[in-house]
Order: C-alpha cells, then structure tokens, then sequence
C-alpha cells in the first residue's frame, strides 16, 4: 500500500469521544517503549506522526489518524508502566478495554511485543483476554534489528511455542525493525487485503 495521506485526527480520553466509527479501523498495543511510536511512523515514513518516548504513565488518550482519506490508524496507550498508582492502572485498562470491546469497525489488534524477551507475562495477559473476547489480533515483534543473525526468528519462534500452550491456532506474526524500516509493508499489506480500499 502507498500512503498518500496521513494525518493525525484526535485524541480521545474515552472510547466514546473517538471519531465516527465509519470506516475501518487498525489498532496498535503493546508495552510502553516497546517501540510502537517508532513502528507507526517507520511503517507511515512519517518523521514523527505518532509520538516517540512519551513518558509513560502520563496521561493516557487514543489517538486517532486517518490513513489514505480510507482507514484509521489508531496508537492506543502503552500498558504495563509499573510506576503508575493501582487507580490510574484501573482507569487505564478500562479505557483500552472499553475502547476494543465497543469500537464496531476495528478490523484487527496489532498486538507489539520486543523481539528481544521471551514472553512477558503482561502480553500473555493480554493476549489471553484478546482470546477470550474473540478480538481479532496479531503479533508484532520490534527491535528486530537488536538482535545478531536469525536470533530475533529464533524468538519469533520460541514465543509460538509457548503460545501454542494455550492456543490452538497461532495468530499472524510480523518481525519488524523500525530502524532499518523492515515489516511495516507486510503490516500494511494484510490491512490492504483485509479490506477493500
Ligand atoms: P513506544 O513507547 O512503544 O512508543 O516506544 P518508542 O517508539 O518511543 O521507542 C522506545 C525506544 O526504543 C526509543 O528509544 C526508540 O528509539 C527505540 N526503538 C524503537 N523501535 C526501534 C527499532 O526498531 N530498533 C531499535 N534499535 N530501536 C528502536
């Protein structure tokens, strides 16, 4: 896909203040500093659309940008900051949970993990609660880049099997390096086939 346009739409503190649910929608999540600014923007080759190294923990919106005048991309806030009280914890998880329960035209969760850990138990978490839900999610690995030879496939495939523990199907998985801009097209490339653009 050939990004013509992208711009950023709004933020939002709650599910109900996101734009009209009119188009389809592609949603990104992970960990903070798992490097989904850095990917959105690779992926985009837009300098700095999403916005890198927030502090986390700090306030907490959806942000919605709209892609190519046809579809939303939408960064929402990175979970798992441990500095954070145990009530902006709830508030959080509610705003993320709420949002992708309730939001009609999200087409699919990209899901980021770090190439470079094994399964963290906050993604099985979440994964797990995806599942449970029947949201359609994949799996996107980052920093691939950090790691020398095929060790970040290495763990591309150390996390299946564990994922395989639980599920009987796997999901789709991309490895992804925003540095050297590798696995944003292949991201953009099942948007582009799971719709009709
Ligand atoms: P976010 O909190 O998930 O949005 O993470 P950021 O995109 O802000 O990235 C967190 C840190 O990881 C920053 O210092 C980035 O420069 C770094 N980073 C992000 N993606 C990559 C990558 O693909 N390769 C490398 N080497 N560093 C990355």
């Amino acid at each position: 896909m050939v990004i013509k346009t992208a711009e950023f739409v709004k933020s939002s503190g709650k599910w109900q203040d996101c734009p009209e649910p009119k188009i389809p929608e592609y949603a990104f999540i992970g960990r903070s500093n798992v490097g989904k600014s850095s990917l959105i923007n690779a992926m985009l080759n837009r300098k700095d659309l999403a916005k890198t190294s927030q502090t986390p923990g700090k306030t907490q919106l959806i942000n919605h940008f709209l892609i190519n005048e046809n579809w939303y991309l939408t960064d929402l806030p990175g979970y798992g900051y441990a500095k954070v009280s145990k009530s902006q914890r709830k508030d959080f998880e509610k705003l993320i949970t709420n949002y992708i329960l309730n939001r009609k035209n999200l087409v699919n969760l990209f899901v980021l993990v770090d190439s470079r850990h094994s399964a963290q138990k906050i993604d099985l978490e979440f994964i797990e609660w995806c599942g449970e839900n029947g949201i359609p999610f994949s799996i996107v690995f980052t920093k691939a880049d950090k790691l020398k030879g095929n060790a970040a496939t290495a763990n591309v495939e150390k996390y299946k099997e564990e994922l395989l523990k639980t599920w009987e199907d796997l999901p789709e998985t991309y490895l992804t390096s925003a540095e050297k801009k590798e696995g944003g097209d292949e991201i953009l490339q099942f948007i582009q086939t799971t719709n009709e653009f």
